[in-house]
């Protein structure tokens, strides 16, 4: 038997062994303190039941979603980022692993209480103070309605944010909308963050957490965030008209491929229309240079013949040459939006 069937049958024998034959690539993060350390502020039996049930059922489940899908083997960050086309199941599971692995690792018993350094500069520039910036995270942990989470975030622009999003989102997410970057600090606003001791009293957990905040692992985050090429990626996926333009050429390119020019016949119109509205779009900051804008305009002048084209119901050979054209101009688009770049 050779080496890699050897290790096939071994790790097959292994998730047997273990119970299941689900992907258990997703794991729950051991925590770096006990459950009682955290007192008084937040209490051991919240903290047991929140890590060891609730942070373990999004694991379970998230790993029960991905079982078998294309999706198994991406890393949590891709997964987020398309959250709205992966379905309910991955989006709020994936959420749900991905914000607690943050929320535990910026707890600590011996929490650093303020930030230094570059951290501490930019909320100076941003928010005035750390008081006003907590003041702000208090604020929208009270006054989101329901379950969610207040986030501290780095937008693509480098910039810090303050926002609140609902239930298990976050602001990798595209369902973030309009507050898209990478969470550096998370408070959780859930009934089973503060229930058993605080009851009712939200903005007394919500004063409290700040003993166990550690500014320095926030800090961390902070400078591993600033240096993310994911910062980059969240910045061309919030490009919404990049992102729509894309869906009708891939709708209608691929058919294509496959003999089958119907979508493009009766689509062409919408897809001039979709690279007007790109051409007129704002560039991300990142991307902006005199070639993308060269190339957009070589994009609306390429869907308008094709459009042209299909309007004088031209010949399949003569569409094809057309849209294959256009394709290629969208891929030096894509490129100049890479992380090369
Ligand atoms: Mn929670």
């Amino acid at each position: 038997m050779n080496i890699k069937i050897l290790s096939k049958v071994l790790a097959f024998v292994m998730c047997v062994s273990a119970g299941h034959v689900l992907s258990s690539q997703h794991v729950l993060p051991k925590l770096a303190y006990t459950y009682e350390s955290l007192e008084p502020y937040i209490d051991a039996q919240t903290m047991e039941i929140h890590h060891s049930k609730h942070h373990q059922a999004y694991v379970t489940n998230l790993n029960k979603a991905l079982a078998g899908t294309k999706a198994e083997a991406l890393p949590i960050e891709d997964l987020l980022i398309a959250s709205e086309k992966r379905g309910a199941a991955i989006r709020n599971n994936g959420g749900g692993h991905y914000n607690h692995s943050l929320f535990w690792s910026m707890l600590s018993p011996e929490a650093d209480k303020t930030p230094d350094g570059k951290l501490l500069e930019d909320i100076n520039r941003t928010f005035v103070s750390l008081d006003s910036l907590k003041k702000l995270l208090n604020n929208a942990a009270m006054t989101r309605f329901g379950s969610g989470w207040a986030w501290l975030y780095v937008s693509p622009e480098k910039k810090l944010v303050v926002c609140s999003l609902p239930n298990q989102d976050n602001p990798i997410m595209d369902a973030a909308k309009e507050h898209r970057g990478i969470p550096i600090l998370g408070i959780d606003v859930w009934e089973h963050a503060y229930y058993l001791k605080y009851q009712n009293k939200r903005a007394d957990y919500t004063n409290a957490i700040w003993n166990v905040i550690d500014w320095n692992a926030v800090a961390a985050n902070y400078s591993s965030a600033l240096a993310s090429p994911l910062l980059k990626t969240i910045e061309k996926d919030a490009w919404l008209a990049l992102k729509e333009f894309h869906l009708v050429m891939a709708q209608t390119f691929h058919p294509m491929e496959e003999g089958d020019f119907a979508p493009i016949r009766s689509r062409s119109g919408e897809m001039a229309a979709k690279s007007e509205l790109l051409l007129k779009s704002k560039v991300p900051a990142s991307f902006q240079s005199d070639a993308i804008q060269k190339a957009l305009r070589d994009l609306y002048a390429g869907a308008t013949a094709l459009d042209k084209l299909v309007q004088k119901k031209a010949k399949d050979d003569k569409i094809n040459e057309s849209l294959t054209k256009l394709h290629d101009t969208f891929h030096i688009i894509q490129g100049l939006c890479s992380d090369e770049h």
